[in-house]
């Protein structure tokens, strides 16, 4: 079963930064992360959204902003008719969780457009068994969506009170295959790695290293590179069998920040 709770922090950040500095090898070292949320890797099932409240403006975002621009995975597009986005949203939004943008979540911060949430998941292309790092727990929408596809997902959050509404929500809501951290995502959580599948849902100034040696080979990493919203693009980056990294441009797009003291 999962379970809500807290655990003393791992790592003094300070620490950290002369681990990393005296490893000269990013990655090597362990972020200080703090766990909220503990998920299993074993089977259980997902939560039962009942009559499934607000099927029908969710439909009508899935059909009209996310098959009409292309996405096409029918896991990718079930997943999204099925979990209840207006649960993820504050109060205050609630009437716009179906509309074609990103929504304020508090704290500066968003969760992400529809389409969006749809495109960088597809491009993931998540098999049943996968085990997925996510950068930016935010609302933990991003993360529910991956629950509903893969074995486990693992998120890590930066902002203290967002990662922790979602730690509770993602609880409350059943969902007993995701891991919550609080802390900065840069450095991955080298402890599940390697993961088939990483998503950022931030951008960041570059593609992070830890990140990159925590994929597993032939996994696939979907990523906001550029410095403003206008420069922006999301990167789908591949490991081969190899190791061997390429990285492809697919789409401009405008994401909150990656932040932290990297
Ligand atoms: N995936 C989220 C969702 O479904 O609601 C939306 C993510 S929002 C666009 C970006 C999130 O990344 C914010 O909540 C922000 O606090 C978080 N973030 C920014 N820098 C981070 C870092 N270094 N580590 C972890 N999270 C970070």
């Amino acid at each position: 079963m999962s379970q809500l709770r807290t655990v003393p922090r791992r790592t003094h950040a300070l620490l950290l930064a002369a681990l990393l500095a005296i490893a000269g090898a990013a990655g090597a070292a362990q972020a200080e992360l703090e766990l909220l949320l503990q998920g299993t890797s074993e089977r259980l099932p997902l939560p039962d959204f009942g009559n499934a409240p607000r099927a029908e403006p969710r439909g009508a975002m899935v059909r009209d902003q996310i098959e009409a621009r292309g996405v096409a995975d029918p896991a990718v597009l079930a997943a999204m008719r099925r979990v209840p986005r207006h649960e993820f949203v504050p109060e205050s939004q609630v009437a716009r969780a179906y509309s074609d943008r990103p929504l304020a979540i508090g704290h500066g911060q968003t969760i992400s457009q529809p389409f969006i949430v749809a495109f960088m998941t597809e491009m993931l292309a998540l098999g049943p068994e996968d085990r997925v790092l996510e950068v930016g727990t935010g609302s933990a929408y991003q993360a529910a969506i991956l629950a509903e596809l893969v074995r486990q997902v693992v998120s890590i959050e930066i902002i203290e009170p967002l990662a922790v509404s979602a730690a509770e929500r993602l609880d409350r809501l059943g969902y007993r295959n995701v891991t919550v951290l609080y802390g900065d995502g840069y450095y991955g959580w080298p402890e599940d790695a390697p993961y088939d599948a990483i998503i950022v849902t931030a951008a960041a100034l570059h593609i992070p290293p830890p990140l990159i040696a925590q994929l597993k080979p032939g996994g696939r990493m979907a990523i906001p590179v550029g410095e403003t919203a206008w420069t922006q693009n999301l990167l789908l980056v591949e490991k081969d069998a190899t190791d061997r990294i390429s990285t492809r441009n697919l789409l401009p797009v405008a994401f909150v920040p990656l932040t932290g003291g990297h």
